[in-house]
């Protein structure tokens, strides 16, 4: 049993994680502390074996397009180290297609979501050529008509103006399946009254299917599939798994070669909690699809984010004021808050805190982990707990911040956001580099 007073739960860790007898934490083969000397603090640490081993029992669960969603954690060496290890690659917008396609990643190995993808978006993935569309609306529809019959003359220089708008993507049409899984209801998305795809009980999934079957026997696309994406952070396989069935039924008979579910696997965050596994959620999704009649033909795949990158980071903070409020609590703050991390803000996140430097230690000390920002809500962890030597100058670490925290990290009140490394085999890299004062100033002219 867990009890919140006990050390961190070690499985809430990154896998290359050892506390040595001392009690120090070395993840990757690097003494945390040490991490934050070098690199200063805040510092997002990734272990990049536990990063590559995730993608890999993605791929071993899901086949060949199982795809990461970038939204979670993006950047050139993530986009590069996802795609060696065999997966695709999710993008919802031009900027996160930009840094895949800089990071090299092959335009087939990317999919592009996005309920709202402008006509300039569209149009730099057809020209690249990305892999996968998912179509999302009938003004998507639309749009990806008018490009391929008028296709624009591209900007730039002699080669840009060469390349032509590559015919015949492959789309699948993304469908709201009406069913609600238990998640926050900001990521919830497979219910019917929601902005992203076509609706089933509206008739609107059954219209976009018969346009985009048009489009198809009229040679402007290739029509390959379905997708529904349920929700993020679902615990619950028994939900998801019904949802699939109702979407299963929506998709046998049209005798289609691929289905995505999505992405949405949970994570554990704090101590005690369980998720199912990559290969859990996998078979799982296969029955329900078995159960509904799915040919063993078919791809099924999905787009895993969060259940890629989470656990495989943590964040590192130093601790600054300690404010005791004599029948209240005592207020522990650090040098971020809700400029690297805004989950607690945005959906009332948990997340445990401990000493690297005694990553095995009781923590008895009721506390709130609070940032540096001027505002009351810029919490990190409402209840926390921390061994009863805690001072002030002390490293502390929040685990399981690797997914939605450094992509949804801010400026806000000018703090610049802090670097990225990979720890490997004993040494560690900067894969993104810690914003300076100037760089607050660079964009204002
Ligand atoms: C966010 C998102 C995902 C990834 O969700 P996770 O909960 O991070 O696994 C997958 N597909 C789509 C369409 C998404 O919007």
């Amino acid at each position: 049993m867990s009890i919140p007073t006990g050390p961190v739960d070690l499985s809430l860790l990154p896998s290359s994680s050892v506390v040595g007898d001392d009690g120090r934490l070395t993840i990757g083969g690097c003494d945390v502390v040490g991490l934050s000397e070098e690199f200063a603090t805040p510092l997002f640490v990734y272990d990049e074996a536990h990063l590559r081993a995730a993608c890999r029992e993605a791929v071993a669960a899901w086949g060949d397009g199982v795809a990461y969603a970038t939204k979670a954690f993006l950047c050139v060496a993530m986009a590069r180290l996802a795609h060696e290890e065999g997966m695709c690659l999710d993008v919802s917008t031009g900027g996160e297609l930009h840094v895949a396609l800089i990071a090299g990643v092959p335009a087939e190995r990317l999919v592009l979501h996005g309920n709202n993808k402008s006509t300039e978006e569209l149009a730099a993935a057809l020209s690249v050529g990305v892999g996968r569309i998912i179509v999302d609306s009938f003004d998507e529809i639309d749009r990806i008509e008018r490009l391929i019959a008028d296709p624009p003359a591209l900007e730039g220089g002699p080669e840009d103006a060469e390349a032509p708008v590559r015919s015949r993507p492959k789309v699948l049409a993304r469908i709201t399946p009406g069913v609600e899984v238990h998640t926050h209801e900001f990521v919830r998305t497979g219910q019917e009254d929601s902005k992203f795809g076509f609706g089933l009980a509206s008739g609107s999934a059954a219209r976009a299917v018969e346009r985009l079957a048009a489009l198809d026997a009229a040679g402007v696309v290739e029509f390959v599939g379905i997708h529904a994406h349920l929700g993020s952070q679902v615990f619950a396989l028994e939900p998801f798994a019904q949802a699939i069935d109702v979407l299963a039924d929506f998709f046998a008979p049209l005798g289609l070669p691929e289905l995505v579910v999505g992405g949405g696997l949970g994570v554990a965050y704090v101590n005690g909690e369980q998720a199912p596994t990559m290969a859990e959620w996998a078979e799982s999704v296969r029955a329900a699809c078995r159960r509904a009649g799915i040919a063993d033909s078919v791809r099924v795949t999905a787009e895993p984010g969060r259940s890629i990158v989470a656990a495989a980071g943590v964040t590192l903070y130093r601790v600054g004021t300690v404010k005791d409020v004599p029948g209240h609590r005592t207020y522990v703050s650090v040098d971020g808050g809700m400029s690297d991390n805004p989950r607690p803000v945005l959906y009332g996140s948990g997340y445990e805190a401990f000493l690297p430097r005694e990553a095995d230690a009781l923590r008895p000390v009721p506390i709130r982990l609070v940032g540096k920002h001027c505002e009351t809500g810029d919490v990190v962890v409402a209840e926390g707990y921390v061994p009863d030597d805690l001072a002030v100058g002390d490293v502390l670490c929040t685990p399981v911040t690797g997914a939605y925290g450094h992509s949804m990290a801010s400026n806000y009140n000018k703090v610049p956001r802090p670097a990225v490394v990979f720890v490997a085999d004993g040494s560690a890299r900067t894969v993104v580099r810690r914003e300076t004062f100037d760089d607050l100033v660079r964009l204002d002219v």
